[in-house]
């Protein structure tokens, strides 16, 4: 379990990004490590033991992406990624070789918070059999082992396809899910490039889920990157 005050490690080069996110986070009980450099970093890694790490891309002396592929050699603690680099492709790469997740530059303290909560819920399940077989998020129920889901208690058929999808992103509930994950797990490696099925399962998802599917409530866009499923 996570310790009551969880300890997350910064890894970034601007002071006054330090400064504000220290504050923010510290008035919610976490406990701030901090590094400027990425070898620093690196090293506050392996002898701090942080719940959480929030890592920088650009930093002074070497890529964020390289200080996540040497911290994932060897390390599981869930890394998200603070970067101004907001194209796709950056996150995407950041995602598979092994970022938990990836807010863009400028968020608000309230969505690192929540990315935060999520990326905690899940270190501390350290196998699939321990997550909760029901999930729920606002009037949404998902029932995992009976394939039952329910949207204010009236039940919702979904065709096995349809489960598929949204079993995985239950799984994941509130991480971002990228396309390429949902197109392995569902179709096989031969999934390929088939965003558009995608988008098609997740339109047909949203409307027999969402009460506004135009404005979705919980299966959310990653633009160009994939989908997220909200937890309330
Ligand atoms: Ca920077």
């Amino acid at each position: 379990m996570a310790a009551i005050y969880p300890t997350i490690l910064m890894i970034e080069d601007e002071e006054h990004i330090r400064r504000f996110l220290r504050h923010s986070l510290e008035s919610q009980d976490f406990r701030l490590i901090e590094s400027a450099t990425g070898a620093e970093g690196l090293t506050l890694a392996a002898s701090h033991h942080p719940d959480v790490i929030l890592l920088d891309l650009g930093l002074p002396d070497m890529d964020g992406l390289e200080v996540l592929q040497r911290c994932r050699s060897w390390n599981t603690t869930p890394i998200i990624i603070l970067s101004a680099r907001g194209k796709d492709q950056d996150k995407i790469h950041a995602l598979e070789i092994g970022a938990d997740d990836y807010l863009t530059k400028p968020f608000s303290v309230g969505e690192l918070t929540a990315r935060i909560k999520v990326a905690l819920r899940h270190s501390n399940r350290p196998n699939a059999a321990s997550i909760e077989t029901v999930f729920k998020s606002g009037s949404l129920m998902v029932d995992m082992q009976e394939h039952r889901v329910t949207l204010n208690d009236q039940p919702v058929h979904l065709t096995p396809t349809e489960f598929k999808l949204l079993a995985i992103l239950v799984r994941k509930a509130g991480r971002l899910v990228t396309w390429k994950e949902l197109l392995g797990d569902i179709w096989g490696p031969t999934g390929g490039d088939s965003t558009h099925y995608l988008r098609i399962y997740i339109s047909q998802l949203r409307h027999k889920l969402e009460e506004n599917p135009a404005r979705p409530r919980y299966l959310i866009t990653e633009a160009g990157v994939g989908y997220r499923l909200n937890v309330d």
